[in-house]
């Protein structure tokens, strides 16, 4: 891993510097001189990954300056303003994993001190973040009825090819295919609390952007990238196409090094406390593992990937939950019959299938008996538009996405 001097450029200048006066919760905003989508830009949702803060403020500056023409509004946030501002990744619990509905009502309730308290607890720094930044996004796109899109920039430990994170709906892939980079399906299945999982489920059209290693000067070009390419995709430019997306396409064209287009996150490897757990040196986004290769080591000995395939997030810093992930590709050809298998409802059919029964309380759900249905894949599921919601040694509970095709009518945050 690059020592963070590496951040300074040749004329001494760090770009990861914060903005005269420190980091403020809302970087800044920008409105069109015509109606149009609502853009949010989430920076910093982890402490220590400045690049996404700094990438809005460079397009903010752009925009204001060039004043070209605009449609809707733009806003950016910082996520988690405390780590930030401690260049850490979390002071007491990650928050990306808080956006869940019973996380988020527990952060509108006053803590009381004699409940748990220190590492995990996220008392005095967490639970507010949570809070303050929720209700931002309330403000910002609960009742909107125009589509509206939340790009949550991120970096990671080792470096590598930037790439997009997409939940696996159509009206994502498509807002996404814009970039010239990798999309990963998938990662939020295997995650509880993602913010985009969270938002995705309320109609607003998601999309994470991993730029590249947390102190890289590349990331935060290649999150600026993102960002103009991401306002072109949402329909922001009704005039010519700025030479800023055109140069954005250009910078991550060439970062992306002939990987495939698409794939799917397989396999997560999960940590818990005082695993000890230990990534082999040399692993990055993409690189090709095979079945049974030595990828880790923790308290209970050597971790071999399960399947082959390519390894995606390796953790090479102290804080986290997953140790790794492995994705393989998705040929076009798949995504292409998931279009058209969606479009004509066919997972209607689906309760019908031996060993399948409709979920009693939850709606578009379905209960997969694996005994029964042994032959029934995940990947079926997928296609046909459902993720994963539990599964167990017998059972698979399955829900269809609610926004998968159309926007709500109007968005509830
Ligand atoms: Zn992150």
């Amino acid at each position: 891993m690059k020592s963070k001097s590496s951040s300074a450029s040749p004329d001494g200048v760090n770009p990861f510097a914060p903005p005269e006066g420190g980091w403020r919760r809302v970087i800044g905003r920008f409105k069109g001189q015509r109606p149009g989508p609502k853009v949010v830009f989430m920076a910093s949702l982890h402490g220590n990954e400045p690049a996404g803060a700094v990438a809005i403020g460079r397009v903010l500056k752009d925009l204001h300056e060039r004043q070209m023409p605009f449609a809707g509004d733009i806003v950016g946030f910082i996520g988690n303003l405390k780590a930030l501002n401690a260049d850490v990744r979390y002071l007491e619990r990650d928050m990306n994993r808080m956006w869940t509905v019973d996380l988020i009502a527990r952060a509108q309730q006053p803590h009381r001190s004699d409940g748990p308290q220190g590492p995990g607890s996220g008392i005095g720094a967490e639970w507010e973040e949570l809070k303050e930044a929720q209700a931002l996004l309330k403000m910002e796109l609960d009742g909107s009825t125009q589509e509206a899109f939340l790009v949550d920039l991120h970096t990671s430990s080792a470096d590598g090819v930037p790439f997009a994170c997409v939940g696996d709906t159509i009206r994502n892939r498509r807002f996404t295919r814009a970039l010239p980079i990798p999309i990963l399906l998938g990662l939020e299945e295997q995650l509880d609390g993602a913010l985009l999982e969270y938002l995705n489920n309320r109609g607003v059209v998601t999309m994470g952007l991993e730029g590249g290693q947390h102190r890289e000067p590349h990331s935060i070009d290649r999150h600026e990238a993102g960002i103009w390419i991401s306002l072109f995709s949402a329909g922001c430019f009704p005039g010519p196409v700025p030479e800023q997306v055109v140069q954005g396409r250009r910078l991550l064209s060439e970062a992306r090094c002939n990987l495939p287009s698409v794939l799917e996150i397989l396999h997560r490897h999960g940590l818990r406390n005082g695993e000890k757990f230990r990534m082999k040196p040399g692993y990055e986004n993409f690189t090709k593992v095979t079945a049974e290769e030595v990828l880790a080591t923790d308290r209970s000995g050597e971790i071999r990937a399960p399947l082959p395939g390519r390894i995606m997030l390796p953790l090479y810093q102290g804080k986290g939950e997953d140790g790794f992930f492995i994705a393989r590709e998705i040929r076009p050809f798949w995504l292409r019959i998931s279009v058209f298998l969606r479009i004509i409802k066919a997972y209607r059919l689906v309760k019908h299938w031996p060993g399948v029964s409709r979920h009693p309380n939850i709606p578009h759900t379905v209960i997969v008996n694996k005994k029964v249905a042994r032959w029934y894949s995940i990947q079926l599921f997928h296609l046909l538009g459902y993720r994963k919601r539990r599964a167990n040694k017998d059972l698979l509970v399955m829900t269809r996405r609610a926004f998968d095709q159309k926007k709500p009518d109007q968005i509830r945050i």
